[in-house]
């Protein structure tokens, strides 16, 4: 009752925010807390986390981006709990013969600061199922795991395969069991990805068996649950069969009126995740502008569904150089929030030198080295890049759509730029388990290198790529590579982490990438794939030539500064979500 009151005298600047000042002093001023609290906090459901330094490894950019918005919402106070699986083992890759060979670590939560809470069942057609609850706060913010034994890997299994929904299950029914447990109630759900959605239907089917009227329930649960998207096709989703929801899903649904509204939303006998996500979730969002617009999914009548932009940022302090993060809120480029200055920016970042430039950059590539004293190449040997060497970097998850063989289209070509220039080029990657096709074009990849004396002596491949990697080649190279076929890539934020680190960028115009026009970086424009592998070594040329001619740098370096930082600010992406929720 008292909340009521106090609310309704309350300005809810959020609502009308222009100006990031004011955004921050709702939150400091704690305005935000009418809408979210300790106890009724911004809950975060994800079936993949990247933070090893809390003990779990992710996959790829999906993991980052919910370990990013975590350390946003710790830095900046916001109430959040991040709902994940603390998966029991880990996969690692290393080379033999230059093959990559798979391995597994077992983790245990109690070595990461984690603690016990309580047990929590779930149910399936044939018994219960213990899951452990376990939680770390920091700050604001916390971890919410749900873990046991048997939970295995992340993406352990086929995509559609009843471990996989077990897990998707777990993370879902258990997930809201371990958020009553800790006694919170969701301000506001956000489901990265539809293997989160049954944490939407625990919740519908609570307000329901609690006696709210079915119907009410819905529009209650849709008004509170932002779906986020990260994948352009809808055909690409797995595919749950009927009888997997029989063993698995309805048992844990106590409502009659849910688990016909469930039903309803197979077809042929078949689900897509994605159907119901679309019907729970009022508010949608897409990682990107360029993909915001192009996701092209139906709901269940077949009408397109609409998703918001809300472009991917990342937790700049986590990915940053501190000396060039210092740097940015010594000029003023960054405020203390992380956002970059309203006024003047462009004029603060042209004051950025090229001597600057060099100086951090040096900085970052002893840090480099340091972390390559610990890492192998493809030949099992730690590697250096001496001081004066250029850096070209490609560093990804090896799949295919994001084409880590296009620079070795003409190998004779990329190694006369390479010697001509005193460069050296690091490729760090990693295979998905069982992608057999992916594996092959690596061990290919990794023979045409071996093949050619300049190639075998200036290109290393760095395996099981993980955000320590991420990180480091960040700050050490001079120049990025990243070529997704335009269209495929939801966001990414690799090349994010290279602009905050003032390394100068070549990319395809595709993904958050696409969000500021194509002439604030060293783009691959073609209309097929032999023009943009011209296109790309022209640019590698004219990255190498732009490190030795301070005009030149600083041109590039202040274009991806002045255009850029507010995509990549992850304190901008919590702004863009808190003004899109409330
Ligand atoms: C940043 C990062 C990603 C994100 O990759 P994108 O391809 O840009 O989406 C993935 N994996 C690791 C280890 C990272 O550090």
């Amino acid at each position: 009752m008292q909340d009521q009151n106090t609310q309704k005298q309350v300005y809810h600047p959020l609502e009308s925010v222009e100006d990031v000042e004011q955004f921050y002093m709702a939150i400091r001023r704690e305005k935000l807390t009418q809408k979210l609290a300790p106890e009724r906090p911004y809950c975060y459901w994800t079936i993949e986390t990247y933070d090893k330094s809390n003990g779990i490894r992710g996959g790829g950019g999906l993991g980052v981006l919910a370990a990013d918005m975590r350390r946003v919402a710790e830095q900046l106070q916001v109430p959040f709990v991040l709902v994940t699986p603390f998966y029991p083992w880990e996969s690692h890759q290393k080379m033999e013969n230059l093959e990559q060979i798979d391995y597994h670590v077992e983790q245990h939560y109690q070595d990461y600061g984690f603690n016990f809470v309580d047990s929590v069942n779930i149910k399936t057609s044939t018994g219960a199922v213990a899951l452990d609850v376990v939680e770390k706060r920091l700050g604001s913010s916390r971890f919410l795991c749900i873990t046991e034994p048997n939970f295995g890997e992340l993406y352990s299994g086929e995509s559609g395969s009843d471990h996989r929904l077990y897990q998707e299950v777990a993370l879902g029914f258990g997930g809201y069991k371990a958020l009553k447990l800790v006694g919170c109630r969701p301000g506001i759900i956000q489901l990265n990805e539809v293997a989160t959605f049954f944490a939407a239907v625990a919740r519908l089917d609570e307000l329901v068996s609690c006696g709210m009227d079915f119907y009410e329930a819905v529009v209650y649960t849709r008004k509170h649950t932002l779906y986020t998207n990260h994948t352009l096709v809808q055909a690409a989703e797995a595919t749950f069969h009927y009888d997997q929801f029989e063993r698995y899903v309805f048992p844990n649904i106590k409502s009659v009126a849910v688990k016909r509204w469930l039903s309803d939303k197979f077809t042929d006998g078949m689900i897509r995740l994605s159907t119901p996500t679309v019907e729970i979730a009022e508010l949608r969002s897409g990682v990107s502008k360029l993909h915001a617009r192009v996701a092209n999914y139906r709901d269940i009548n077949g009408d397109k569904v609409k998703f918001k932009a809300v472009t991917n940022g990342i937790h700049l302090r986590s990915w940053t150089l501190p000396e060039i993060m210092s740097y940015y809120h010594d000029h003023e480029i960054l405020d203390k929030f992380d956002l970059p200055a309203v006024r003047n920016l462009s004029e603060k970042i042209e004051q950025i030198s090229a001597e600057d430039i060099r100086h951090l950059k040096g900085l970052g590539r002893a840090k480099l080295n340091e972390v390559l004293e610990h890492r192998s190449d493809q030949y099992g040997n730690p590697i250096q890049i001496p001081a004066d060497a250029l850096l070209f970097d490609f560093k990804r998850r090896f799949v295919d759509y994001k084409r880590p063989w296009l620079p070795f289209t003409e190998p004779d070509r990329l190694a006369q730029i390479l010697a001509y220039n005193n460069a050296h080029y690091i490729l760090a990657g990693r295979v998905h388990m069982g992608d057999a096709t992916m594996f092959k074009k690596l061990m290919d990849l990794l023979k045409l290198i071996d093949s050619d004396p300049i190639l075998r002596e200036r290109v290393h491949y760095l395996p099981d790529y993980d955000e320590e990697l991420g990180y480091a080649l960040s700050l050490g190279a001079n120049a990025s590579i990243n070529t997704p076929i335009v269209g495929l890539e939801a966001c990414g934020t690799s090349w994010m982490k290279d602009i905050a680190n003032m390394g100068l960028l070549i990319s395809t115009h595709d993904g958050g990438v696409a969000d500021c026009s194509a002439d604030n970086y060293l783009t691959i424009d073609g209309k097929n794939e032999r023009q943009e592998v011209a296109e790309l070594y022209r640019q590698m040329e004219v990255a190498a030539k732009a490190w030795r001619n301070d005009f030149d740098l600083e041109y590039w370096i202040h274009k991806e500064l002045t255009a850029y930082l507010d995509v990549i600010s992850g304190t901008r992406m919590m702004r863009d979500y808190l003004n899109f929720l409330f």
